[in-house]
Parts: structure tokens; C-alpha cells; sequence
């Protein structure tokens, strides 16, 4: 069991309503099951098996964090850093959506030890907002970031999202540069995905989203790489882009496939027990099971897979190559010959042990992680 410091992720699955594109564990729901949640997620810290295991950076994520009051905020967060003292410097965030917070919202969280706010902005664009079914106008964006830096926010994140039905070039293009110009520290910008399970996969088995396809989208994403380095934010992953020192140490941990201890409905953690075996786990994710299972003391998880070390080989890669410092291929086992495939084809360059995604290979990032594993 790993007593070096760890990333902590607590999952709060509560949302305003859900969004058409959503396949996040997450619930329109209110009232009584979100204090009883918030109780649940008490007792599962003070339960923990990692107590006592510091802190290397904690990330509240969902749901939407920011739909719990402050003082459920605070105690959750004091009750994180009892259970897992943070480190010096110890990065925390929090998810928040623009339509949820408010002046004293965001200084009770710089007050209870927040360093991160994470504003899930998407677009600029009312239409947009609405066809994804956010609950934020535009007007909350810029009102969320300045409020979040009166209330002493340093680091700010804007998550935006290209590719949406209808969506412009010169529409995105427009997104983007509003997105700039707000001066966030970190840009997320994703492609929006069509995941099962969700309104829009049913929308678009029937024809009803006007995606734009895929040479556009190539498009949209070679202009946020263009226009973001352009105004400083260097990229550091393939959706991810940071202004010098700014790049998101929680996410920077998975991306290096390193143990995280998770909490809350639904969440998923990975750790490695005392023979060194990984096993990576997922919390009951409806809430009532969530917070039925706590108060009865029943196994709390409903997915547990041991992670064998060829699997764990393949996320290390698949992770890993997303990276702009490279997969150091000396600490993994790939097929040699696919690196010459793949240097040819023009979408990775190798330099001594590393190996690097070119702005082509972006493109194709599964495709190459597929090919590289030796298995
Ligand atoms: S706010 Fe985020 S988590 Fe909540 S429904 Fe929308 S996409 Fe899902």
C-alpha cells in the first residue's frame, strides 16, 4: 500500500438538471438524498482505509460540486484534509458551474482551503447552452470568473466545447477567442463526443444533431491549438492548455497512471494493495444505494477489477502518449517495429527514450496507443 503522497478525487453527483450530452454519474435530484449524500461521503473518508495518506492534490468533480451549499463544500473539504493532510503547495480543486456559485459561495471556498475553480463554461453562445442543456446564460461565464478572482481564485480553469450541432467555424472561432480574453489560466477544450446512454446518442441515431464532421472538427481543434498557444497557454496534453506553471497536477496524475483514492457515489479509484497487485474499484453509483450502503455498513463497492500488468501496460501508453513530454518507452514495452510504422506514417517522432505525438498523430491518438501495445 502506497503511504507516498496521492491524488484524492471526491464525487459529488448532484447537478440542476441533466445535460443532453451527459454520461457522468450524475442526478437532477434535490432536497433530502443531497444531505444524506453529503453525510455518506463523511462517513466513507472516516471509514478509509488510506487514512492518514497525504494529500498530493484533491479535485472535487461531478455533478456539479458548486450545487452544494457552502457549508456542505466546507465540511466535505475539511473532512478530506483530516483524513488526508495535504502537502505543501497541495493543489484543490473544484468543478463549478457558472449558473451555481455566487460571491459568497466561492469565498467560503477560498476561505475553506480551495485553490482551483474549474468553471464548466462550454460556450459563449446562448443556442448553445440551450441545445446542450446547461443551465447557465453567457452573461454567468465572465460574471463566475471575475467574482472567482475577487474571492482570491489565482488558478482558473475554462472548460469549452467544440463541435456542437450547428456549430461554425467562425462560431468556435469566436467561443474561443471570448474564452481567451477572460484571461483563465487553463483552457480544457474538448470535442464534444456522442456517448451511449445519453439524449444526444438518441438524437443522433435519428438524424437530429447537426454535427459538424469530421474535417471541420479537425479544424475547430487545429484552431484552439493555434489560437491558445498564441496567447500563451502551452499545451501539455491534447485538450489541455496552461499558461506557464498552471497545468492541472490532479489530471497530470492519471495521465501518469498513478494510484488515486476516490470517494463518493459512484466514484472510481485505483490503488494497489500489499502484494503490489492494482486494483481499481467504482463506488455504488446511485445515490440512495450510495448512502444505503454506508449506513448499513454493506460492500460499498459495485465494480472491482485487478488491473493485470499487461492491461496496466496499455493504459501506462494510452495515457502516457497523450502527454506533450512523451511516453518514455523504457519504462513500457511497445512493439519496436510499430514505432518505425508509426514515425513513417508521420504522427509520432522519437527522441531518445521518448517518444511524442506530431500535431497529425493528435489525431489519432487510439489508433496509436492500439498499435504501439506489444499485447
Ligand atoms: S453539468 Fe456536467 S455533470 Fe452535470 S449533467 Fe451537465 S455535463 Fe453532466
Amino acid at each position: 500500500m502506497s503511504t507516498s503522497p496521492v491524488a484524492i478525487y471526491l464525487h459529488t453527483p448532484f447537478c440542476p438538471s441533466k445535460c443532453g450530452y451527459c454520461d457522468f454519474n450524475s442526478y437532477a435530484m434535490t432536497g433530502e438524498i443531497i444531505d444524506q449524500t453529503v453525510e455518506a461521503i463523511i462517513l466513507e473518508l472516516e471509514r478509509s482505509p488510506w487514512r492518514g495518506t497525504s494529500a498530493k492534490t484533491i479535485f472535487f468533480g461531478g455533478g456539479t460540486p458548486t450545487f452544494l451549499s457552502e457549508k456542505q463544500l466546507t465540511r466535505l473539504l475539511h473532512k478530506v484534509l483530516e483524513i488526508h493532510p495535504p502537502v505543501p503547495g497541495c493543489e484543490i480543486t473544484s468543478e463549478a458551474n457558472p449558473g451555481t456559485v455566487d460571491m459568497p459561495k466561492f469565498a467560503a471556498m477560498v476561505q475553506a482551503g480551495f485553490n482551483r475553480i474549474s468553471l464548466g463554461a462550454q460556450s459563449f453562445e446562448q443556442s448553445d447552452l440551450l441545445t446542450l442543456g446547461r443551465v447557465h446564460e453567457p452573461s454567468h461565464i465572465a460574471r463566475a470568473v471575475a467574482m472567482a478572482r475577487e474571492a482570491g481564485f489565482r488558478n482558473l480553469n475554462l472548460d469549452l466545447m467544440f463541435a456542437l450541432p450547428g456549430q461554425s467555424r467562425k462560431a468556435w472561432s469566436i467561443n474561443l477567442q471570448t474564452a481567451i480574453d477572460l484571461k483563465p489560466d487553463h483552457l480544457s477544450l474538448y470535442c464534444l463526443t456522442i456517448e451511449p446512454n445519453t439524449r444526444y446518442y438518441r438524437l443522433n441515431l435519428r438524424g437530429m444533431l447537426d454535427l459538424p464532421d469530421d474535417e471541420v472538427q479537425r479544424e475547430m481543434y487545429e484552431e484552439a491549438v493555434t489560437k491558445s498557444s498564441q496567447f500563451g497557454y502551452r499545451q501539455y496534453e491534447i485538450s489541455n492548455f496552461a499558461q506557464e506553471g498552471k497545468e492541472c497536477q490532479h489530471n497530470l496524475c492519471y495521465w501518469r497512471n498513478e494510484c488515486y483514492y476516490s470517494y463518493g457515489p459512484g466514484a472510481v479509484g485505483c490503488f494497489e494493495d500489499q502484494e503490489g497487485r492494482r486494483l481499481r474499484y467504482t463506488n455504488m453509483k446511485h445515490p440512495s444505494l450510495y448512502v444505503e450502503a454506508i449506513s448499513l455498513g454493506k460492500k460499498l463497492w459495485c465494480d472491482e477489477d485487478l488491473i493485470d500488468p499487461k492491461t496496466s501496460e496499455f493504459e501506462q501508453i494510452m495515457l502516457g502518449i497523450r502527454l506533450n513530454s512523451g511516453l518514455d518507452v523504457s519504462r513500457v514495452s511497445v512493439d519496436t517495429r510499430s514505432i518505425k510504422t508509426l514515425v513513417r506514417r508521420g504522427w509520432v517522432t522519437h527522441k531518445e527514450n521518448y517518444l511524442f505525438l506530431t500535431p497529425e498523430g493528435r489525431h489519432f491518438c487510439s489508433e496509436v496507443a492500439l498499435l504501439l501495445s506489444p499485447n
